[in-house]
């Protein structure tokens, strides 16, 4: 493995696209199965074979239009969805050789229509009811796109100054550009969508002055914005982070919203990151980004059972983040308030290293803002949305939905607009079936 040296302060994407030529060539190696797996392997059943045969025949706007019909964030998934767990992985070439190389065409493709706008959809009539949408990442995004296509009035309430979720404000540019993110939010507003921005459900306004309002339904797309904490002595000194508001604060300072001494990771500091899933891949290699003059990953179990997928977790090796394997932090050692050392427990002994920061990725949960100011909605015991069957993802409250990671628990982006996509379903039967009645009596 070749290690690279991530440049202090560089939030250029790492991963490069194909030329023209190049995009074709891999397409051309597509047999069109007529079962394609790819398809069955993709959470939303992307009509893979049929936009990978007309990018090979040169028609990029009819493969952008026949991706548009199930996928509302092309650019994004091309990017950042686990493709060879999903499509690729289930590619017939894949069996003997080389599978398809799926996400990077389908990002391709998304790309090239940003840049030359090849493809634009109709305005559909908004006559069929008028929907809230809390959240914009992608599941809000989802039902937003799916529902304004379908004719109805569709108004986002988003807590952020920006739409996109995790995907703004998680998941680091170098990884995702955020304009690339813009770019899909704006073919959200182009179908008619309108997005309230700095605005938090359940501070701002509640469940109930939305039905006052005068909307049909809601959906809760509200994610698991909470992290967890962990029980150990010295987690209040300063230079404890959670990992989600640390990439936060990088986002920002990326979009020079803040200035660089916001962001909690000088230069010359010796970061450690609990935890093993994508959140701290992407918190160690943003810390190596801010200048870190060393970053470990503190993991209790092997590397078998990491969560990271591979390729990120390949990715953090080549920048020189180390990982401690079967490592538990058991205390934070502080001076003047300060975090200087923490004390790590492996199966042959406890050691101490000296530190600056330690970054916690151990997982979230949902938040409970809206549930503790509207009538109704029950939750689990560990606050995630309880939904029923029919109509689908309806809350226990009527006219009130929820979906993506809020109910399913943290997934994944496709997996967050899987679910979406059949509570769209679920929320046109509904609003379908209310309007249908106020017209019969
Ligand atoms: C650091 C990180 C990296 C990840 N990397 C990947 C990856 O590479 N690939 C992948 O597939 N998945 C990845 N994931 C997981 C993926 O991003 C999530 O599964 C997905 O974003 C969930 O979508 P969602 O719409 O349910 O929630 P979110 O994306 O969390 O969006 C929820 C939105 O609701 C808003 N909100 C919350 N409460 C309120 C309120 N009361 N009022 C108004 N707005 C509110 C939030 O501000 C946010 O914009 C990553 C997650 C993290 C944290
Ligand atoms: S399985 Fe592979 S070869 Fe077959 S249609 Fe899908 S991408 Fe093409």
């Amino acid at each position: 493995m070749q290690l690279v040296n991530a440049s202090p302060d560089s939030f250029e994407e790492v991963n490069e696209s194909y030329t023209m030529k190049e995009a074709i060539k891999e397409a051309k190696r597509c047999l069109h199965c007529k079962s394609p797996q790819c398809r069955t392997g993709c959470p939303i059943n992307n009509e893979i074979p049929d936009w990978i045969h007309e990018l090979a025949l040169g028609n990029l706007g009819n493969a952008i239009q026949i991706i548009n019909t199930r996928s509302n964030l092309p650019a994004v998934c091309g990017r950042v969805c686990a493709h060879e767990r999903q499509c690729e992985g289930h590619c017939i070439l894949g069996k003997k050789g080389q599978a398809m190389n799926i996400g990077k065409l389908e990002r391709f493709v998304a790309d090239f229509d940003a840049q030359m706008g090849l493809h634009h959809e109709g305005l559909v009539q908004k006559n069929r009811g008028r929907i809230a949408v809390i959240g914009s990442g992608p599941a809000g995004l989802t039902i937003a796109g799916d529902m304004a296509r379908q004719g109805f009035q569709v108004e986002i309430f988003e807590m952020e100054p920006e739409p996109g979720g995790v995907l703004m404000f998680g998941i680091p540019e170098y990884r995702l550009p955020k304009d690339v993110v813009r770019h899909e939010v704006e073919r959200i507003k182009a179908l008619g969508a309108i997005f309230h921005c700095n605005t938090t459900v359940g501070i701002d306004l509640t469940i109930d002055d939305l039905f006052d309002q005068g909307f049909d339904a809601i959906f809760m797309g509200t994610g698991t914005g909470k992290p967890r904490k962990l029980d150990i002595p010295g987690c209040d000194l300063k230079g404890v982070e959670q990992a989600i508001y640390f990439l936060r604060l990088a986002s920002l300072f990326n979009a020079q919203s803040i200035k660089r001494e916001e962001v909690p990771v000088a230069a010359g500091q010796r970061v450690f990151v609990v935890g093993c899933g994508n959140t701290a891949m992407d918190a160690s290699r943003t810390a190596i980004r801010m200048g870190a003059k060393s970053v470990e990953i503190i993991y209790h179990r092997t590397m078998a059972e990491m969560s990271a997928l591979r390729a990120e977790y390949e990715d953090a090796v080549k920048e020189h983040v180390a990982f401690n394997w079967q490592t538990q932090l058991t205390a934070i050692q502080g001076e003047d308030g300060h975090v200087t050392s923490i004390e790590l427990t492996t199966p042959s002994g406890t050691r101490r290293e000296e530190a600056d920061v330690v970054i916690l990725a151990v997982g979230q949960r949902p938040a409970s803002r809206i549930v503790k100011t509207a009538k109704g909605i029950e939750v689990d015991d560990r606050g995630y949305v309880i939904t029923r069957d029919l109509p689908f993802g309806m809350t226990t409250r009527n006219g009130v939905f929820a979906g993506g990671d809020v109910v399913r628990h943290p997934a994944t982006v496709v997996h967050a607009m899987q679910n979406a996509k059949a509570v769209a379903e679920g929320m046109i039967r509904y609003v379908d079936a209310i309007k249908l009645l106020e017209a019969i009596s």
